[in-house]
């Protein structure tokens, strides 16, 4: 904590809510700041906010939002700091970064297997307390240090999400501390176009403090796939790349799959998840559309186990550790993926790249499925019509230019190859690089988040490069 009268008039009014507890918050310049307060994700992306600050309950939210109104300095929630450009603390400098690290809040309503769930969980955390309690599940990402508060804000799409819709879609209703400080509810009849607006862009709005969530019994049986093909040269993956593109974009494909195809320096692995018996996976016919010679093998899993499995092998390609990194990503619409010639062009240009590292992925993940069940304006979340995502990683230290250009030219030729037809992606695959970000990330949705933002959040208290602005009057 500062102290003297170099002391800030933000950190002074902080340190009234404070109120000598030890360890709310920490200031710029203050001894090991970065280290032990901000702890960037992304290493390759410098960010200082004024402060960080760590509430233990709503009402220190609500103060801590009206120290940053009173001072001009932008705020953004801290959940469980895992934004590809930092944006958990300001994205860029000088914001307040509130870090959900106290809200650890967690019941279970058995009678309508609704949980309550503090916005500073990381998913692992809410996996084990949702098998705890009953044996529950939602859907999410793979990796179980994300935090739930800015995963299910802005999506949270996972193998289980061709079944069960993206994260944000089990949000039944939330606690929130909007812009002028008021402590609300939100949900289907409290607050709407806030809850709508939350449930996508949740980073541009407030703070949520809880969730209420919906959940479904574990599935009993789960059967992983993985196939690894090491082969020298990307061309020569390409035709398999082809075929299990065709399989991923079948509209008639079993929603109980959810896959992943992973270019990486040594060649490429397939994964797949199915949710349901060996026996129901070779009824549904996608073994036989998979490759299967000796590089290839199943594993039968339990719910819990499953997702350490994921883990397990997301960790082998992409940490939970900070790193310093470069990420791009494109959504695709069905009609936007592209044919065989342009996979063949695509996969042999990377052949030919200078790439700076040897720690690059570039992972293609099937969306689809029960995502696409719901309306494209039932939520912020505008990629319903998108069956597939593509996200790069490129991770040096530092990162190179010869890196950032392989990862940036290999967007370009996908943008290229693809046409006019693809446009934008998934805000939590952040690309700060794409033209009109804002457009890009909430497409046909953007002008009805701008009215919300105009009417909730007018000054652009909530604010990151690439959140949405209030509109214009
Ligand atoms: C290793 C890794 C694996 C990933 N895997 C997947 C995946 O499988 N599927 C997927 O969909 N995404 C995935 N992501 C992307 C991830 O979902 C987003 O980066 C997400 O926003 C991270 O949330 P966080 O709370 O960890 O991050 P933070 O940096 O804390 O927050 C990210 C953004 O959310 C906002 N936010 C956080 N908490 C709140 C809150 N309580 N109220 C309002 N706004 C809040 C922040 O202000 C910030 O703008 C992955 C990311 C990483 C780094």
């Amino acid at each position: 904590m500062g102290q003297g009268p170099s002391t800030s008039a933000l950190q002074q009014c902080i340190e009234g809510v404070a109120n000598n507890r030890a360890g709310f918050a920490a200031f710029a310049g203050s001894p090991l700041y970065q280290i032990q307060w901000v702890k960037p994700y992304n290493l390759d992306v410098l960010v200082e906010p004024a402060a960080v600050v760590r509430p233990q309950t709503a009402q220190d939210i609500s103060d801590i939002i009206k120290c940053a109104n009173a001072n001009n300095v932008k705020v953004q929630a801290k959940s469980g700091g895992h934004s590809y450009q930092n944006y958990g603390v300001g994205g860029s400098d000088g914001a307040v970064a509130i870090d959900m690290v106290n809200f650890q809040k967690f019941s279970m309503d058995t009678k309508t297997w609704h949980a309550t769930i503090g916005a500073g969980h990381r998913l692992g955390e809410v996996d084990k307390k949702l098998h705890a309690q009953g044996g529950r599940a939602m859907a999410h990402g793979v990796c179980p240090g994300v935090g739930l508060g800015g995963h299910a804000t802005i999506g949270g799409l996972g193998p289980m999400s061709r079944m069960w819709g993206s994260c944000l879609d089990h949000i039944v209703e939330v606690e929130v501390v909007t812009a002028d400080g008021k402590i609300q509810r939100a949900s289907a009849t409290q607050n709407e176009d806030l809850f709508w607006a939350l449930r996508g862009s949740a980073s541009g709005f407030g703070v949520i403090t809880e969730f209420v969530m919906r959940t479904h019994p574990e599935p009993a049986n789960i059967v992983q796939y993985e196939y690894t093909i090491k082969l020298g040269r990307q061309a020569d993956v390409a035709p398999l790349y082809s075929k299990w593109q065709a399989l991923m974009a079948d509209p008639k494909l079993d929603r109980r799959f959810g896959s992943m195809f992973i270019m990486f320096p040594l060649g490429a692995i397939i994964t797949g998840t199915f949710y349901g018996s060996q026996e129901e996976f070779l009824k549904s016919g996608i073994p036989n559309a998979l490759p299967q010679d000796g590089n290839g093998h199943l594993v039968l899993n339990d719910w819990l186990g499953a997702l350490a499995h994921d883990a397990e092998k997301e960790a082998l390609y992409l940490s939970g550790l900070a790193m310093p990194f470069i990420s791009r990503s494109l959504a695709f619409k069905r009609q936007d993926l592209l044919g065989p010639d342009k996979i063949k062009d695509l996969f042999s240009w990377v052949d030919t790249q200078k790439k700076g590292t040897l720690l690059w992925f570039i992972i293609f993940d099937a969306a689809g499925g029960a995502i696409e069940d719901v309306a494209q304006n039932a939520t912020a979340f505008a990629h319903r019509d998108k069956v597939m995502y593509y996200q790069s990683y490129g991770i040096g230290l530092p990162v190179t230019k010869t890196t950032k250009d392989f990862i940036t030219g290999f967007h370009d030729q996908v943008v290229q190859k693809a046409g006019a037809g693809t446009w934008g992606t998934y805000p939590g695959y952040v690309n700060n690089a794409l033209v009109d970000q804002q457009k890009q990330y909430w497409d046909s949705n953007l002008p009805a988040l701008e009215q919300i933002k105009a009417r909730w959040d007018p000054k652009d208290l909530f604010h990151n490069p690439g959140s949405v602005r209030p509109a214009k009057k």
